[in-house]
């Protein structure tokens, strides 16, 4: 995925939050569902574009499981109650980021049983310029779906949230 997934962990963070009754932590989806491509300042600035960046570790589902599982541990001995939400919300946007790069890129979702890497659409070169590959594909679709979906319900959310300041005022 390329341009979508701080719109598809806002939809994604919102609708936890209106099934759970709460209005904290938005900023711990959001942030988990970008976090995965800062491997992308490691590819150009350190490692002179020499890995995938899909096969660095932050875009291996496996690492997170177990950081995922070692911060409920830690939160459970140490923490408060609320946190537990906080890091849900996190990992919750970690692993939808893995799973919507899984659309048109390869995720290594078995490692370290095997090191083979999933894909759902294979994306061809066709165009000079790798970024139209992507953005003329018709997979580029889901992106555009997931963006008009979070404007949604961010423009909704405010509309609700003026008539509710209009009522009491
Ligand atoms: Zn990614």
């Amino acid at each position: 995925m390329f341009v979508a997934h701080l719109p598809a962990g806002y939809v994604l963070t919102k609708k936890l939050q209106n099934r759970w009754q709460m209005k904290s932590y938005l900023l711990f989806g959001l942030i988990g569902s970008l976090f995965p491509d800062v491997d992308i300042f490691y590819f150009y600035l350190i490692d002179g574009r020499q890995t995938l960046h899909h096969e660095y570790w932050i875009h291996i589902p496996f690492y997170w499981l177990v950081i995922a599982i070692v911060t409920h541990v830690i939160i459970h001995l140490f923490g408060k109650k609320q946190y537990h939400f906080a890091a849900l919300f996190f990992f919750v946007g970690i692993f939808s980021h893995l799973f919507l790069d899984t659309i048109v890129g390869k995720i290594l979702w078995l490692y370290p049983l095997t090191d083979n890497a999933y894909y759902f659409f294979e994306v061809p070169a066709v165009h000079g310029f790798w970024v139209f590959n992507f953005i003329f594909h018709w997979t580029f679709l889901f992106e555009i779906f997931f963006i008009v979906w979070a404007v949604f319900i961010f423009l909704k959310n405010r509309y609700l949230q003026q008539c509710k300041v209009s009522t009491q005022s």
